[in-house]
């Protein structure tokens, strides 16, 4: 998905990014469509031709409903404070929250695993950066493992990707605002912190990413192809968004 250009306005107390993309071009009457997503980025769409004086004023005439989005998120926000790094402090793992359980030892090997409902951790030294950093790469490499069997378990379902020629590359990196891209050269890279959402969140991100090897816009051949490889996604999409702000931390 392109981005166009970036504006930077100071109207709702603090500074939000407008993105401004390119609209599909079967959408029937050039206009400006605004949405919010679950970090507060503001997304404009707009025609090419249409001027930031515009897509300013556009975005003003709506400042009743988007000052009522950014309350919403900011009261969602104050529900989920930032993760703990200490015993018994719970972290969420494929869509479950589960406690800590740190033991520390000098001399064992850092170890982490899930096992018995709850991460256990063996570590030399008990501090919060070092449970982060392991917690961290745990999550690495379970999400490694889980969007790349999921992706290739898709291919049935997605015939129009050229799995035996030109399979789609899957990169792995934390971000702070989305939860998937797709780029023209056919890289799929998924936020590592959709390991923390569950399984049918992963695999609604990975199927729309999949949809965008062929439709590269969200128009209404890209709606359609998606209805067909997951007609739930909707309700999955929503789920997603809710729990946007306990993942992305
Ligand atoms: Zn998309």
């Amino acid at each position: 998905m392109a981005i166009a250009k970036k504006l930077c306005l100071d109207n709702y107390g603090k500074p939000i990014c407008f993105e401004r993309l390119p609209l599909h071009p079967s959408a029937k009457k050039p206009k400006i469509s605004i949405a919010i997503n679950a970090l507060g980025l503001i997304k404009v769409r707009a025609p090419s031709h249409i001027q930031d004086h515009q897509i300013i004023a556009a975005v003003n005439k709506h400042q009743n409903w988007i000052v009522q989005q950014l309350k919403k998120i900011h009261d969602r926000k104050a529900c989920y404070p930032l993760p703990v790094y200490e015993h018994e402090a719970k972290h969420f793992f494929l869509g479950q929250l589960y406690p800590l359980n740190i033991q520390e030892n000098p001399n064992k090997k850092q170890q982490i695993s899930l096992q018995s409902c709850q991460i256990q951790i063996t570590i030399r030294v008990n501090r919060p950066e070092s449970i982060a950093a392991l917690l961290n790469s745990w999550y690495r490499f379970a999400a490694i493992k889980n969007f790349s069997a999921r992706l290739y378990a898709f291919q049935k379902k997605t015939p129009w990707v050229n799995w035996l020629e030109k399979p789609p590359q899957l990169h792995i990196r934390k971000m702070k605002s989305r939860w998937g891209s797709c780029s023209n050269r056919g890289v799929i890279t998924l936020n590592q912190h959709l390991i923390k959402a569950s399984q049918e969140c992963i695999d609604y991100v990975i199927l729309h990413e999949l949809c965008h090897l062929t439709e590269a816009n969200h128009g209404p051949g890209f709606y359609k192809l998606l209805s067909q490889v997951f007609p739930d996604w909707k309700r999955v999409q929503s789920l997603l968004k809710q729990q946007g702000f306990a993942l992305l931390i």
